[in-house]
């Protein structure tokens, strides 16, 4: 399992990569929530979201590189894994359900990766991803249950961690548990005081109602947030946050359409709703954590057209 040396390590290899990500706090915000909040900007991040990290370690660790690499995903998984063999001028395929969003396709195909559409769910894209990398050589890379990926996610953590070693707690959105996993590994090395809180939609709640279970559970998707909607629990992020993970919030949509809004009024941040749901469970938990110092981790930016809309009406 992956532990703080692999985490360090990452951190240097991903040095000449990617720079370190600003962390600022906003007075209006602080006055908003009640707390001092600072805002972890991965929104910033070349392909609009933290993922990246674990895909350029990933490919970096991986000893036959070469032979390449295939992704099933609709979303920032996709572009991290075609993002980080661009860099290493390693071949891609990525496998996206039937009727993907052409915004998707085309991100991910403009950095130079191989789009296949197939399948009707991400079950049947995923067995299209095995297929296809069974026929092609190529090496199959899960979202979540890669220690690698947990590695170069867990960089993101050290960074707050180093900046802010004294921070009461960290929100961490979920989908398949890497950050969640991440920020416990590296939480508890650098930060044991630090609670690590994680957060997913009430509209998809298989990895809280695994970890409060502890037992791996499948669950409806209903939320519209794209980078929280898993449908099953991974064992290696779940493995990790049993053993560390402080609490487990749920949230509403609603709840993270208001959370976005208040990024983008009080933090000129623009947020996708996955990067605003850590916002979101702390306003849930306000009471919890008034006067406290706090890290929400704003994980990524890709609002496409329709959450967009979404989020400019009133
Ligand atoms: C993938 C993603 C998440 C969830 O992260 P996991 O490591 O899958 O739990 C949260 N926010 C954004 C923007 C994402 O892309």
């Amino acid at each position: 399992m992956t532990d703080i040396r692999d985490v360090l390590e990452a951190r240097a290899l991903l040095a000449p990569h990617l720079p370190e990500t600003p962390m600022w706090s906003y007075p209006v915000l602080d006055a908003a929530v009640g707390a001092r909040v600072h805002v972890k900007h991965e929104n910033v991040q070349p392909t609009g979201a933290f993922k990246v990290r674990g895909g350029i370690t990933l490919l970096a660790r991986m000893p036959d590189a070469r032979r390449g690499v295939v992704a099933y995903s609709t979303g920032n998984h996709a572009q991290s894994v075609a993002y980080a063999a661009r860099l290493h001028g390693v071949p891609c395929s990525v496998v996206m359900p039937e009727n993907p969003n052409p915004a998707k396709v085309a991100a991910v195909e403009a950095l130079g990766a191989h789009v296949h559409v197939a399948g009707a769910t991400m079950v049947e894209a995923a067995r299209h991803a095995g297929d296809l990398a069974d026929r092609e050589g190529m090496r199959l890379v899960s979202p979540a249950d890669e220690p690698d990926i947990i590695a170069g996610v867990g960089t993101l953590y050290a960074e707050i961690l180093t900046a802010r070693p004294r921070l009461d707690a960290v929100f961490v959105p979920v989908g398949s548990g890497t950050g969640a996993a991440a920020a416990c590994i590296v939480a508890e090395a650098l930060a044991p005081a630090c609670r690590v809180i994680a957060v997913q939609s009430a509209q998809a709640p298989a990895a809280h109602d695994s970890w409060r279970l502890g037992e791996a559970v499948t669950r409806p998707v209903k939320t519209v947030v794209d980078g929280l909607a898993t449908g099953s629990a991974f064992a290696m992020t779940q493995a990790v946050m049993r053993a560390r993970l402080d609490d487990f919030v749920l949230v509403d949509d609603e709840d993270i359409l208001r959370a976005q809004r208040m990024l983008l009024t009080e933090a000129h941040t623009l947020a996708e709703g996955a990067g605003a749901a850590a916002l979101a469970a702390l306003l849930a938990r306000r009471e919890e954590f008034a006067g406290a110092e706090v890290a929400v981790v704003c994980t990524g930016g890709n609002a496409g057209p329709a959450e967009l809309a979404r989020l400019l009406a009133a």
